[in-house]
Parts: structure tokens; sequence; C-alpha cells
């Protein structure tokens, strides 16, 4: 059987859990001709665990986004593994503590930084680092919280959202000239570890039950995972510097 994805070969951040969007893009890649490679945060061993869950094996590889020796040896791991990359899942994002849950006026600009570095820099330097393996191409494909709000709960994370969808704009701008597309899925809230740090953010997914045109569930993280394999197909091909939503529809009602 033939899948949109048979013999692109993509690399895909962010798989923790089975919880995790990364882990449903993983499978669902593979499901459709994929070959993949994975990278791992904190702890490789984490992710070995969550990808032997997947329908084909894959390598794991230790990457700290904010790491610049890992992002250094990355390009080598790929080209020896893959030969090459046609696609890039970026699906990264923390904030520490006090950035999160109501703080928003009290943050320091430190914890403000790393929130910015891990979760919207890091788009540009994971892409500039596999960078020399897409010579034919290719698609790079990140996940964002719709920017264009201020949410309950959410605080620093949204300004840090809004500079990864700033990031995926200057990127698809830069980048078009080689045929790699830049786009971001903005996912509506799924219940995995990112999502359980932020204090309250029961109160936020809530919003979805009463406003969101389709149902949704916050324990299905698949319709966000389908939505990044198909960004990573040939079926976007003039699709660019692009944010399509995954939410049920909620961006667009005001009421
Ligand atoms: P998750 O916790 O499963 O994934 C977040 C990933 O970020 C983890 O795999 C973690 O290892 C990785 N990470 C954190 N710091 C890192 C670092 N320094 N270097 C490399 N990796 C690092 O949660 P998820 O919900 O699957 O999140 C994936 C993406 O989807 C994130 O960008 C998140 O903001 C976005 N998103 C999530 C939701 C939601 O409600 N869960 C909604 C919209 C968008």
């Amino acid at each position: 059987m033939s899948g949109i994805l048979d013999g692109k070969r993509v690399l895909i951040t962010g798989v923790l859990l089975e919880s995790s969007i990364a882990f449903h893009t993983a499978k669902l890649a593979q499901e459709q001709g994929a070959e993949i490679i994975l990278t791992a945060f904190p702890r490789p061993t984490l992710t070995e665990r969550v990808a032997k869950k997947l329908p084909k094996p894959t390598k794991v590889v230790e990457l700290d986004v904010s790491n610049d020796e890992h992002l250094g040896r990355l390009s080598d791991v790929v080209a020896a593994e893959l030969g090459g990359l046609d696609g890039i899942v970026h699906s990264i994002g923390f904030a520490p503590q006090d950035a999160l849950g109501g703080n928003f006026l009290n943050t320091p600009f430190e914890s403000v930084a790393t929130a910015m570095h891990v979760s919207a820099f890091s788009l540009k330097s994971l892409t500039t680092a596999c960078l020399p393996q897409m010579q034919n191409g290719g698609s790079v494909v990140g996940l964002t919280f719709d920017a264009q709000y201020a949410w309950p709960q959410y605080d620093w994370m949204g300004p840090a959202k809004a500079a990864l969808e700033s990031v995926n704009r200057y990127l698809a701008r830069d980048l078009g000239e080689r045929n790699i597309r830049c786009n971001l899925i903005s996912a509506g809230p799924i219940g995995s570890m990112a999502a359980k740090s932020i204090p309250g953010f029961e109160e936020l997914a809530t919003v979805w039950d009463s406003r969101s045109p389709l149902s949704w569930d916050v324990k299905d993280p698949e319709p966000a995972g389908k939505g990044v394999v198909a960004l990573l197909s040939d079926w976007f091909p003039k699709t660019t510097g692009e944010i399509v939503h995954v939410d049920g529809g909620l961006h667009a009602i005001g009421a």
C-alpha cells in the first residue's frame, strides 16, 4: 500500500510519552511510508522506551535544542542514519514554572529568555543545524498554540508562541529559494506532559467544550499528528509561512 510519505526521510523531535503530539506524528509518518529518526530530551532512555511502541524500530539521538554541541553533531548523525532529510518536525515547548500559571506580571527576564530560547529560537537553530541534509528541498513543521490571543494561565508561553509563529514566517522567507517549506500546526489543547506542566491547564481546555464547532478530545493527539504529516507530504506543495489550525475550528468563533 502506498503512503503519502513514501520515500521521505524525516527527523522528529519531541517524543517523550505516548501523549506527545510527536509520538502520534512519528507513528503516522511510519505508517505513511517515511523513514524517521527521533531526537530525545532530557534522556534518550525515555524516548527509546516510547519508541518501542512505534510500528518500526528507529534511531534515537540525544538533543537539547539549546545545546550548541548537540546541534553541531546532528547533521552528521542524520547523514549516517538516513543519508539526507526531506522533513523536520519541531515539537518542542518549554517555559519555567514562574513563567506560567498567572504569574505574567512577575516573571523574571531570565525565565522569559529560557522560554523564548527553547520554544521559539530553537525552530531556527534546529532547521539550520539540519540544513546541510536538505539538499532537495523539503518541509519543516512546528507546533503552536494560537498566539493571536491572550489565554488564561498560558502567560509567557503566549509571547514565546507569537515569536515561534514569526520565526516560521522568516524561515519561509529565507528558505523558499531552496524549495524548503515552513509551516505550523496550531493545535487545540491536548493533555500531554507539556500541558500538564501549566497550572490551570484544565480550565483553559474547558473553553473547547463550550465553543469548539467540532467536538474536541484533549486525550487525542492524533488529529494534530495528522496535520503535521499532511504538511510534511507533497500535498501542500505551494504552502509556506502558513499556520494551519487543527483546533476543532475554535479560532473561527467569536463567542
Ligand atoms: P510533550 O511534553 O509531549 O512534548 C514537549 C517536548 O518538548 C518534549 O518531548 C520535551 O522533551 C521537549 N523539550 C523540552 N525542552 C527541550 C529542549 N531543551 N530540547 C529539546 N526538546 C525539548 O507535549 P506536546 O503537547 O506534545 O508538545 C509538543 C508541541 O506542541 C509543543 O511545541 C507544544 O507547545 C505544542 N502544543 C501543545 C498543545 C497542548 O495543548 N499540548 C497545544 C498546542 C501546541
